[in-house]
C-alpha cells in the first residue's frame, strides 16, 4: 500500500522517521504532519431470512454489476453497527436499526490494507430495494448464490462459514486473517481456544 501525496494540500510525501518510531511514517513537508497510510474499516451486514442471505448487485465501480454482501467504509462519527446499519438502508432499502445488529466476524485483510467488521441479522421479511449504489438485490439461498460473478471472491470462504452457521443453526464468532500467502478463519471461543483451520483461499 503506498500513498504518494498529501491527502490535504496535494505535495508529494517523503518517509521520515516520526516521533523516533522504528518504522518510516509518510510526511508531508508542506504541511509539517505525518500522513498515514492505517487501515481502511469496512462493515458489513450479513441479512437472514430462514437461509437465505442477502446480496447487492453493485452499480458502482470499482466492481460494478458484481455482486456482494452489503458493506462499505465506516464514515468518521459513525459507530460499527451504525456505520452496517447505514450501509443496508443505502444499499438494500432494508431498515434495522443498530442494536439489532449482532458482531459476528472480524477480518484483516493485509493484501488491501483494510479491516472488516461484520455483523450479522435476521428478518422475517425478504423485502428489500436497491439503493442508488445497487443495480439490484436480493436473498439467496447457498445453491443460488452468484458465485460466479462475486466483487470479492477474497471473502467468499467468511460468506460460506455464514451458510454453515446457519444451517447448523447456531453462530459464532469468527476472526479472519488473510495476507497473500495464508487464510486463517478461526471461531472465537469464550474461555477457550478451539481454531477452525481454513486452507488457503484458491478464488483470488
Ligand atoms: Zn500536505
Amino acid at each position: 500500500m503506498q500513498m504518494n501525496y498529501c491527502p490535504e494540500c496535494g505535495a508529494s510525501l517523503e518517509r521520515r522517521v516520526v516521533a523516533g518510531e522504528p518504522r518510516n511514517h509518510w510526511f508531508c513537508r508542506t504541511c509539517k504532519v505525518p500522513r498515514h497510510d492505517h487501515p481502511m474499516i469496512v462493515v458489513t451486514c450479513f441479512v437472514a431470512c430462514g437461509k437465505r442471505l442477502l446480496w447487492v448487485q453493485r452499480d458502482l465501480e470499482p466492481k460494478r454489476g458484481l455482486w456482494a454482501i452489503p458493506g462499505g467504509y465506516l464514515e468518521s462519527g459513525e459507530t460499527l453497527a451504525q456505520g452496517a446499519a447505514r450501509e443496508l438502508r443505502e444499499e438494500a432499502g432494508v431498515l434495522l436499526s443498530p442494536e439489532r445488529l449482532a458482531l459476528y466476524m472480524t477480518g484483516t485483510i493485509t493484501f488491501i490494507n483494510q479491516v472488516y467488521v461484520a455483523f450479522r441479522a435476521t428478518v422475517e421479511t425478504t423485502d428489500c430495494m436497491p439503493g442508488v449504489e445497487s443495480q439490484a438485490c436480493g436473498f439467496f439461498a447457498r445453491g443460488d448464490c452468484p458465485w460466479e460473478h462475486v466483487a470479492y471472491p477474497e471473502v467468499n470462504d467468511s460468506i460460506r462459514q455464514v451458510y454453515d452457521d446457519l444451517d447448523r443453526g447456531t453462530f459464532g464468532v469468527w476472526q479472519a486473517q488473510m495476507s497473500q500467502s495464508r487464510y486463517l478463519l478461526q471461531e472465537v471461543v469464550q474461555g477457550g481456544d478451539r481454531a477452525v483451520q481454513k486452507p488457503p483461499c484458491s478464488s483470488r
